[in-house]
């Protein structure tokens, strides 16, 4: 029951248990779901599906849980020693020539010491006007996401992007760009210590795994970024595009659930 709300909410609830009987049968990976409403709109409200209410997502995802390709993670002397820091410098930034179109620099949002981190490409024009990452038509969609998993903007959770300034015309990122601006988000993966990242789309996925990445086969995988599970799934924007694929994408965030619960716990920091 409480399954089908948070389905439904995704856009997908109508199909799921025919995709569940077909992917039981023969581990299916093709595109099950159809319906492209983007759902709820006020995700706070939802809850958790609860443990037995995952069989059917896990069952979706290919691969395994073994480690895939790990990133080892070189400290950058960034000088950005806290927050603050992180906030003052990348809103000022003129690494690289995004820095010229922007409206503001969009640094991220939540909760700084979130065990779950999302990372998408780049600002688009909404995010650009409001200075937080994933306001327009995807980040609705991404909250009903959240909202699915129990969690919500703000309370355990922190989202980010590759590069912190809009792209022209919402363009992919450049890969120099990416590279600019990389020093951001390790430093904000390094304050945060999420427990796991999934990383929303292709680009994102690159930047953070330094490797060519194809979403489709990557799914299902365990990277690491330093000691932190990454997993990948698709963007929002494509699943709007493309909303047979959201029933993936939804069994994606189940096996990155999974794999938080078996990521060590945070430890506390002495000061
Ligand atoms: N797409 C992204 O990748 N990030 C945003 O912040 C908004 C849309
Ligand atoms: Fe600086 Fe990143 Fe903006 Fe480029 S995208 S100007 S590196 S903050």
């Amino acid at each position: 029951m409480v399954r089908s709300v948070t389905l439904h909410r995704l856009g997908i609830g109508a199909v799921w248990r025919l995709a569940a009987k077909s992917l039981v049968s023969r581990h299916s990976d093709r595109g099950d779901l159809s319906d492209a409403s983007v759902g709820a709109r006020d995700s706070s409200k939802s809850r958790l599906p609860t443990g037995g209410e995952l069989n059917e997502a896990e069952a979706s995802v290919p691969g395994s849980s073994q480690v895939y390709g790990a990133v080892e993670v070189v400290q950058q002397p960034t000088g950005l020693t806290n927050w603050c820091d992180v906030v003052a410098t990348v809103r000022s930034c003129e690494r690289c020539g995004l820095a010229r179109q922007r409206t503001q620099a969009v640094v991220g949002v939540g909760d700084e010491n979130a065990d779950w981190l999302f990372v998408g490409e780049g600002p688009g024009a909404e995010e650009d006007l409001r200075g937080e990452p994933f306001v327009g038509q995807a980040g609705k969609l991404l909250d009903a996401m959240l909202a699915g998993l129990g969690i919500a903007r703000g309370h355990g959770v922190y989202i980010a992007n590759a590069v912190k300034c809009r792209p022209p015309n919402n363009r992919t990122p450049e890969p120099d760009e990416i590279e600019a601006c990389f020093p951001y988000l390790q430093r904000q993966i390094e304050l945060i210590r999420p427990r796991v990242i999934v990383a929303l789309g292709r680009p994102a996925a690159q930047a953070l795994l330094k490797q060519e990445i194809r979403i489709g086969a990557a799914r299902g995988q365990v990277f690491r970024f330093g000691e932190i599970p990454v997993v990948v799934t698709y963007h929002p924007a494509y699943l709007l595009r493309n909303p047979a694929d959201k029933g993936k994408a939804w069994a994606d965030l189940c096996f990155a659930r999974k794999t938080l619960a078996s990521s060590p716990p945070k430890v506390k920091e002495t000061v």
